[in-house]
């Protein structure tokens, strides 16, 4: 990293694709790898041994107190941001998202660097984040220095991004932390309108899909699952399946049907994994049984519709 290579690195949402925030060069090498449209701004990641008044210009008081509860952890503030940070970082923002990862080798690797780094999840733009070091290999072979593996990552989704240079702070990503938990921190705590999502330059962008085109059906109802399920087979397409019960028959079994565990966390941390395991399997089709919005299960579901919308 300090000769401006790129390593990819385990956090406990996804792998990020790092490189030295300062080296302009390699900052510019991880929007060409993971083919990254240039307005759609990097987090930059810290650890305990970087001075953040270096990054940020200004931390508002709740950015504070969500600071001390929630870092490090899934959480990225997006704050002003000092002239240290590049135009090429913030997609052109007088704004920088920043976060601190809860995993060791991350912080070490940043502590040992003496400098922050850029770290975008580290997969191919619009595909589904890496949460293995295997998948960041399937994506970015070739095209990273180093990748460095410290098994699946636990969360399994990524950090949630709050706007917090404005006042009810705003949620511009759904992620690893929760609205209800942010609220019991700060108190209210909105959730980004699309109009206001505008100002979340990574939102506009496809996202978090397969290859296979993904049909999101309601949770619970089985029928309605069997009836869509007839339909895309009647097309002669090859359909995988994504549900939380076990099939009921024989014919709705086999590798293409995966069971997810119906805990809201075991779902978020399965999900992209499974999404890519079953792409690679060569399907047309994959349905997913949504998941009930609470806790993760919000952001589960805005990954899944995202990922349904094509
Ligand atoms: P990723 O690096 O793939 O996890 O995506 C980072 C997300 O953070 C994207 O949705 C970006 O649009 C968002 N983001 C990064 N920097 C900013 C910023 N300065 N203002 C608003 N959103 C940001
Ligand atoms: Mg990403």
């Amino acid at each position: 990293m300090r000769r401006g290579g790129l390593v990819a690195f385990p956090t406990e949402t996804v792998y990020g694709l790092g490189a030295d925030v300062l080296n302009l060069n390699a900052v510019k090498k991880v929007f060409e790898a993971k083919g990254r449209p240039a307005d759609n701004p990097l987090i930059v990641h810290v650890a305990p041994l970087i001075k953040l008044d270096e990054i940020i210009d200004e931390m508002p008081a709740k950015g504070q107190l969500l600071i001390e509860s929630f870092w490090p952890g899934p959480l990225t503030l997006v704050v002003k941001k000092t002239i240290l940070i590049s135009d090429l970082v913030s997609g052109d923002l007088d704004t920088v998202a920043v976060r601190m990862p809860k995993n060791d080798v991350a912080l070490a690797l940043i502590n040992t660097l003496g400098e922050a780094i850029v770290g975008p999840s580290a997969n191919l733009s619009g595909r589904p984040s890496p949460t293995t070091a295997h998948h960041v290999y399937d994506d970015l072979r070739g095209k990273v220095d180093l990748i460095l593996d410290a098994g699946p990552t636990e969360i399994g989704l990524e950090s949630t991004v709050v706007d917090v240079t404005i006042d009810p702070p705003l949620i511009l990503r759904r992620g690893g932390v929760t609205q209800e938990s942010l609220e019991r921190v700060i108190g209210t705590v909105e959730i980004g309108t699309r109009e206001q999502l505008r100002r979340s330059p990574g939102t506009r962008y496809r996202h978090y899909a397969p290859r296979a085109r993904v049909v999101l059906l309601p949770i619970g109802r089985a029928e309605e699952f069997a009836r869509e399920l007839q339909a895309h087979r009647q097309r002669r397409e090859k359909v995988a399946c994504i549900v939380h019960s076990p099939p009921l028959t024989a014919l709705e079994s086999g590798e293409l049907f995966r069971v997810l565990p119906s805990s809201l966390t075991m779902f978020a941390r399965y999900l992209f994994r499974t999404l890519r395991e079953l792409d690679a399997l060569g399907v047309d089709v994959i349905l997913v049984e949504g998941v009930s919005e609470e806790g993760i299960g919000a952001a589960v579901m805005d990954r899944l519709r995202k990922a349904a919308q094509s």
